[in-house]
């Protein structure tokens, strides 16, 4: 855009005098000055002309219609930055402060001397120009500070401007409305600490050296966390506020999406392995288990004294409580390994936790343990495949029962939340002993006949539906491990 007003145009010089030869004269005089000049014998006409951009109006006071007086305040109106200079043949003090007053350029007594005349249309048009140059200036800053400040809001980054005090300078949409939802202030306030870390001293120094390399800092915690790729860039630009500039990209939904792809690798892996060996060593295992089986039977109608039959009993009952880890061990491996494809249908969850709970409770409370379920009056349905939520509820009920370890309560709760279904296994166990990342490794396991895949499992059933696993602390005073499934829309 051009900041200049427009140069070529001549400006347009409108007399305005019901003595049509006088106008004509004076039109004649100001060709001179290069100036397109028109004329208006009445007030009627002045205001049509002035509805073209009129630059300078001289004007005769003494008009027939109307007062050259009314005439300059629509003058004025038309184009504030045009000016106006008034003639009179009856010149009175009054009158001059009157033209003064409602913003006349300058008032001249008739017959005008020319001179004078011509240098005062010259200084006024001077004027003119000056005025429109600055306003057209005016405008194509605030154009120009739009457009920047609409990029600015609206690229898909954080962009935030500290000054050489380490202040923040400039904050864009993106970047306060980002800190608003993580709960931190957008005002100027924000701890650089928050944004970039403990470390930011070090950082912002070795931007303003030339030497910063990109960043990941995470921000706000749970499903407002955030982590944000930085990078720093010093501004070497004299006059600006700003001195350093952080540009900051969110890479949580990337980041989420590397670790699930590497985990989704990772079982894959685990899947060809097992597929391959759950043949070979299934068969051996049972045929172990079998003749263990018989050996027991044959003991016990064996004619050995009760003791002898105790003596050798035992160490054949260690073997098959081995043989039945490894089995379940494969049974496990085999869950991870099955065919990702989904066979989902319309579930009634409340249906399903309500039999999951009717085969478990009876295990449970063999072991001293209440099981507890609590699903809403009205149906919940959701899009899954019945037999791996049943699995996943299994597992976590299991879990939460060796958790107890012979006394306590498991509640197996369904409800909504937003727009997902969330089923929640709470007990009054000791708790999560470690991180949620450690303990949802493959193989990671505190039980010594653990296989450590049990949660591994859950999680894997629960993102093949689209959902998310957290795992926290109960009401119950224990674990918690919290599903969330999507609502069929
Ligand atoms: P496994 O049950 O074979 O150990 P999991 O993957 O199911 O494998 O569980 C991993 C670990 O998580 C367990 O060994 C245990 O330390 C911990 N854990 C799981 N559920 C609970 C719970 N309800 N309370 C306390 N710790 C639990």
């Amino acid at each position: 855009m051009s900041v200049r007003p427009d140069r070529d145009a001549r400006p347009r010089v409108l007399v305005v005098d019901d003595n049509r030869p006088l106008a004509e004269n004076l039109v004649e005089l100001f060709e001179e000055l290069d100036v397109e000049g028109v004329i208006a014998t009445s007030a009627a006409e002045a205001r049509v002309a002035i509805e073209q951009r009129t630059a300078l109006a001289v004007v005769d006071v003494g008009l027939p219609d109307a007062s050259g007086l009314e005439l300059l305040g629509q003058l004025r109106a038309a184009n504030p930055n045009g000016e106006v200079i008034l003639m009179t043949g009856q010149g009175s003090l009054e009158s001059a402060i009157a033209a003064v007053r409602h913003g006349a350029y300058a008032y001249l007594l008739k017959p005008v001397d020319v001179e004078e005349l011509l240098t005062l249309v010259e200084r006024a048009l001077a004027q003119v120009h000056l005025r429109e140059e600055r306003t057209a200036l005016a405008r194509a800053l605030a154009a120009s500070e739009a457009l920047y400040r609409g990029v600015v809001d609206h690229v898909e980054a954080w962009i935030v401007g500290f000054d050489a005090d380490d202040q923040v300078a400039l904050i864009n949409r993106q970047a306060a409305e980002a800190l608003d939802a993580v709960g931190l202030r957008a005002d100027g306030t924000v701890p650089a600490s928050m944004l970039f870390g403990d470390d930011f001293a070090a950082s912002f120094d070795a931007a303003r050296a030339g030497e910063s390399a990109p960043f990941e800092h995470t921000l706000g915690e749970g499903t407002e966390r955030r982590v944000v790729r930085w990078q720093l860039t010093p501004v070497k630009e004299a006059r600006s506020a700003v001195d350093l500039l952080a540009l900051g990209l969110d890479v949580t939904e990337q980041r989420t999406l590397e670790r699930r792809s590497a985990r989704a690798e990772a079982m894959a892996a685990i899947g060809v392995l097992t597929t391959g060996l759950a043949h070979e060593i299934r068969n051996p295992l049972n045929a172990a288990g079998l003749q263990l089986q018989l050996l027991s039977r044959r003991l016990a109608k064996s004619e050995l004294a009760a003791e002898a039959r105790e003596r050798l009993g035992e160490p054949v009952a260690l073997v098959r409580r081995e043989l039945k880890r490894l089995s379940s061990l494969l049974d496990d491996f085999l869950g991870l390994a099955r065919p990702t494809a989904l066979q989902a249908e319309r579930v009634d969850l409340g249906e399903l936790v309500g039999h999951v709970v009717r085969l478990q409770a009876p295990l449970c409370a063999e072991r001293g343990v209440s099981l507890e379920s609590s699903v809403p009056s009205s149906d919940l349905v959701a899009r899954v495949e019945r037999g791996r939520i049943e699995q996943v509820l299994t597992n976590l009920v299991a879990n939460a029962c060796d958790a107890l370890d012979g006394e306590g309560t498991i509640r197996v709760t369904l409800g909504t939340e937003a727009d997902c279904v969330e089923l929640v296994v709470g007990d009054s166990g000791p708790g999560f002993e470690e991180a949620p990342e450690q303990l949802l490794q493959p193989f990671f396991t505190t039980k010594a006949a653990g296989t450590g895949l049990g949660l591994t499992i859950v999680r894997r059933i629960v993102e093949m539906h689209g959902g998310e696993l957290s795992l926290g602390k109960s009401s119950l005073g224990g674990a918690e491990v919290r599903v969330r499934l999507p609502r069929p829309g």
